[in-house]
């Protein structure tokens, strides 16, 4: 039987199994499908593994969503993620529409001798943790839902959706609860690292705002975990990425926020990138909690000027936008001025990418407590443009209420930054990387001793145990208590990844 056919069936079988039992009875389709051949696949811990074509055929048949091995097809588009430099391919994806088919789909992978397994929503990950070659992806796509209670000021948002459905849901009554700046990043990674964006610093990071979350464990259950039940489950996945479980559903505190605000770009000549980032130095970390502002110096791809930028949100009274913004226009006549009241559904989206899969992009980033003199310097000086790239520098801001939260109280522990610093190229997918790469890390050479750890969302490929274990801070030893009691296996492991101290 071909692969094609193997899915298609599958697909009857789901749509059967989710009939009354003896309709299902009557179309003949209560059997597994016929099995496809066997497959190599990897653990986690690196091992090949035979998997048997019967086992897979088995749980394709109880699942209500699909099995997706290589060939069939929707397994092309399944296994990419946004960055196209990383082209794998799973042994197997499972797309699961609902919590008791992410619950098949752990026990598989931890029977199958712990696969290696990548959990994948948005699919933003800048180290492409959310695929793999040879292991089990589970693609949370078909998983993706937003419900929203406007009295009791309440979202709830299912693991595989993105930031933009939230955003939409929420603001129809009005109300927002913080999410990142991009539409099509997923709630799913965003959420479990932190999560800023353009409300952060009035009403916190992402987790600041979680009430609950429910989470299949690596032993197949579904766990809620809020501050009265497991409390250090709730306490690990607010900053511990996706170290625990599959997060199947976020429930979030809403805030009341007029749907317009004053928002958007404003761009000044590179030449004057040092006064921009000086006045940014000095003004972002006393702004008020409503006003979001990143800066970002860019180098065009084809040789053109670059520029500076600030891209600002300012979420309080209309009335005293001008008053908020003065320190910006002061800077002077820019070359573009966007500051407007817009609608903020529309801002969250005005970053969206028209083709995300066309470019490959490399990126670097840590906490800086403050701009001194010095780094402004070193961005400004070290920054070189090459015609096939685009090259760049950006912030994104803290303070303010994520700041007021202490370190420990929950498993993100850079409260105390300014910002989060970013330095990233991107390239037309195609070209070679390495040189752009190696330009990057020596760029990132001479700004990396003004930060401080990283953000666990912007994990690189080349990290370290060492540093990963070290970014978690004082939070690190709790940090291994939880995973040994919820992944002794370190079955989640495509991650900032904790290991596990017990043998499973
Ligand atoms: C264009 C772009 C814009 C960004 N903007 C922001 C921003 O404004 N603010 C910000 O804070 N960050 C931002 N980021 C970084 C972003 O937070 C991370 O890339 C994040 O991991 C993306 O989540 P995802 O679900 O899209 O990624 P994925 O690649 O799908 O997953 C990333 C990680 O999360 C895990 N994961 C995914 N879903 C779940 C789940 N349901 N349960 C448990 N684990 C899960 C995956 O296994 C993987 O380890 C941005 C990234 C990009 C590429």
């Amino acid at each position: 039987m071909k692969r094609r056919t193997f899915v298609r069936t599958t697909l009857a079988a789901a749509a059967a199994v989710s009939l009354p039992r003896r309709q299902s009875l009557a179309s003949g389709f209560q059997e597994a499908p016929q099995a496809p051949p066997d497959i190599d696949a990897i653990t986690g811990a690196g091992g090949q593994i035979t998997l048997r074509g019967k086992d897979i055929a088995d749980l394709a048949a109880r699942l209500r969503g699909r099995v997706l091995l290589a060939g069939d097809d929707w397994y092309e588009q399944a296994r990419q993620i946004l960055n196209p430099s990383f082209d794998k391919h799973p042994g197997l994806i499972v797309q699961p529409t609902g919590v008791a088919d992410i619950r098949m789909a752990v026990d598989f992978a931890r029977e199958h001798d712990n696969l290696l397994l990548a959990v994948k929503c948005g699919g933003h990950s800048a180290s492409g943790q959310s695929t793999c070659d040879g292991g089990m992806m589970i693609d949370l796509s078909l998983f993706r839902d937003v419900r929203v209670d406007p009295i009791a000021r309440r979202a709830w948002v299912t693991g595989g959706s993105l930031l933009g459905q939230v955003d939409h849901e929420s603001m129809a009554y009005e109300l927002v609860t913080p999410m990142g700046t991009v539409s099509h990043t997923g709630a799913g990674g965003l959420v479990t690292g932190g999560g800023f964006g353009r409300v952060a610093r009035r009403f916190g990071l992402s987790v600041d705002n979680l009430v609950a979350v429910d989470v299949v464990t690596s032993d197949g259950e579904l766990r809620r975990a809020s501050k009265d039940e497991n409390p250090d489950l709730f306490w690990g996945v607010r900053g511990g990425g996706g170290n625990f479980g599959v997060v199947t559903n976020f429930e979030f505190e809403l805030h009341p926020m007029q749907r317009q605000v004053v928002a958007g770009r404003i761009l000044f000549p590179i030449s004057r990138a040092r006064d921009v980032l000086r006045m940014y130095a000095d003004y972002a970390p006393a702004a008020r909690d409503e006003l979001s502002m990143g800066f970002n110096v860019f180098l065009p791809p084809g040789g053109e000027e670059g520029m500076v930028g600030l891209g600002v949100c300012w979420s309080g009274p209309e009335s005293e936008a001008e008053r908020v913004l003065e320190p910006i226009r002061k800077l002077g006549t820019p070359q573009l001025d966007a500051i407007r009241a817009m609608d903020y559904v529309a801002l969250q989206r005005s970053g969206d990418y028209d083709d995300p899969r066309a470019r490959g992009s490399y990126l670097k980033s840590g906490f800086v407590a403050e701009m001194p003199e010095a780094l402004i310097a070193s961005i400004v000086e070290g920054l070189e443009g090459d015609p096939r790239r685009l090259t760049a520098v950006f912030m994104q801001q803290s303070g303010g209420s994520i700041g007021r939260v202490p370190n420990d109280a929950t498993a993100f522990a850079h409260r105390d930054a300014m910002g989060n610093l970013l330095a990233a190229v991107d390239w037309k997918h195609g070209d070679d990387p390495s040189e752009h790469i190696g330009w990057l890390k020596q760029f990132w050479a001479r700004l990396e001793p003004y930060t401080q750890g990283f953000y666990t969302n912007d994990l690189e490929v080349d990290a370290t145990a060492g540093s990963i274990n070290a970014n978690y801070r004082g939070n690190y030893d709790r940090l291994v208590q939880i995973k040994n009691k919820y992944d002794p296996g370190n079955l989640f492991r495509l991650n900032a990844n904790v290991r596990p101290t017990v043998r499973a």
